[in-house]
């Protein structure tokens, strides 16, 4: 007899995918959210949820599935995105517990329900009976990013700050792309052993998929730097030179990354714009 195949990504199974960690993926698959969101339960008895996700009823059922008869801690957010944190008004009226996250400097693709009963500063700490998860600052794909940090095990939750297969979107005016590549190199100075993306498996190796990242964004910005001429041209134009490698369907999202490369260029004296019009500067 053949052995069942499990498949790990199965909405609503609870699967351990670190000690004292485990992933409930929803059922909301999709080009930007691959598998579906992640929703991470860190503990057993007295639980933080982080990323209850989008606010599904089956999904829903499948979080109180896995939270049992446990104490809820917490209900921690990435950041507010309409597939990361609608779901947690309910948990956390569900089980009498406070939604940590921070809200963002502009409130486009953000979900418009979501209320912090806490802002988590730089460091803050929320404990679990498995551990703490540490609150680090990273804006750059949303402006109110937060990764949080499992203590006993160095696992790293990115949210979408870091992603598996899909290098993350920057949505201006919200997102930024110098926050974005400065968040990534602090998070080169933590000891992470392996990362848990909001969408998609687990990362190992971290140095160098965040060295990956960073290298990633850099040729783009070459390539944004050698496509911008003395002639003015509009992101569309641009965005054909600069995205040639890329397939046209996912253009749409590439736009909004190369206007947060422009932006960049601009910050910095490198791009000139007028109006709708981008040149060397
Ligand atoms: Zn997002």
């Amino acid at each position: 007899m053949d052995t069942p195949v499990v498949d790990e990504f199965a909405p609503g199974l609870a699967v351990e995918v670190v000690p004292g960690i485990r992933r409930v993926v929803a059922p909301n698959p999709g080009r930007m959210t691959g598998p579906g969101t992640n929703t991470y339960l860190v503990g057993r008895q007295r639980v933080l949820v982080v990323d209850a996700g989008p606010a599904l009823p089956e999904h829903r059922a499948a979080i109180e599935r896995a939270i049992g008869d446990a104490r809820v801690e917490g209900v921690l957010v990435t950041h507010t995105h309409r597939d990361h944190s609608p779901a947690s008004a309910y948990v956390a009226r569900r089980y009498g517990a406070r939604r940590v996250g921070r809200l963002p400097r502009h409130p486009e693709f953000h979900d418009p329900g979501f209320v912090s009963d806490e802002v988590p500063d730089d460091g803050a700490l929320y404990d679990s009976d498995d551990g703490p998860l540490v609150a680090i600052g990273t804006p750059g794909h949303a402006s109110n990013h937060v990764c949080w940090y499992h203590r006993p095990t160095r696992a790293l939750l990115t949210g979408d700050h870091v992603l598996g297969t899909v290098s993350p979107v920057i949505l201006p005016p919200d997102g930024n792309m110098t926050e974005y590549l400065d968040s990534l190199s602090r998070l080169l100075q933590l000891d992470v052993s392996c990362i848990l993306p909001g969408h998609g498996a687990v990362l190992r190796n971290p140095p160098r998929v965040l060295q990956g990242l960073i290298a990633h964004r850099l040729a783009r910005e070459a390539k944004a730097v050698a496509a911008l001429g003395r002639t003015p041209a509009t992101l569309d134009q641009l965005l054909g030179r600069v995205y040639d490698d890329v397939d046209p369907a996912l253009h749409e999202y590439a736009r909004y990354s190369l206007l947060a490369h422009l932006e960049k260029l601009h910050r910095e004296s490198r791009a000139l714009r007028d109006g709708e019009h981008w040149r060397a500067a």
